[in-house]
């Protein structure tokens, strides 16, 4: 049988988050929404750690959400500037796989950094799946966890595999 591997990490996406500021270029408060991009500043001595925020009208706003001791991290550090992009799940075409002969996709969870449910996810990252056919599949056992059929709210952890059937 034809198989099709993926290795996801789960980070919950805090996106939606809101803070409420003054905008120094609106000249007013209003919300900022985490976008999900680090910002790492070295000056040689330190390395700081920001998290970029943008009101509705882009402007950016850095909160510094740690400062490590160049020296005691270990790593050598000069002047830089540095970003770091959230990582983004690809999302899963089956009916192109199907086309091409792959009847089985395996998911292995690497990592998991917040609360993932796994009928919600699958929905999400499933080109062409609702939640209720999701749900239908994980009962008739045409997606499985680690070889066993789960609760539609699964809740799923590093090393945990699936397995989907496509149909
Ligand atoms: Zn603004």
């Amino acid at each position: 049988m034809l198989t099709n591997e993926h290795t996801w990490v789960l980070i919950e996406n805090k996106q939606e988050q809101e803070v409420l500021r003054y905008c120094s270029n609106c000249g007013r408060t209003v919300p900022f929404l985490d976008t999900m991009i680090r910002r790492h500043n070295s000056n040689g001595k330190n390395v700081y750690r920001f998290a970029i925020y943008k009101c509705v009208k882009n402007h950016t706003w850095n909160e510094k959400l740690a400062t490590y001791k160049a020296y005691t991290d270990h790593r050598e550090v000069l002047d830089a500037e540095t970003f770091e992009q959230p990582f983004e799940l690809p999302r899963l075409h089956l009916s192109q796989y199907l086309e091409n002969g792959v009847q089985e996709v395996t998911i292995l969870i690497e990592h998991v950094e917040g609360r993932f449910r796994i009928d919600k996810l699958l929905a999400e990252q499933i080109e062409g799946w609702s939640r209720n056919q999701v749900i239908h599949r994980i009962k008739a056992g045409q997606i499985l966890v680690n070889h066993q059929i789960v609760k539609p709210g699964f809740t799923l952890s590093a090393r945990d595999t699936i397995k989907i059937r496509v149909l």
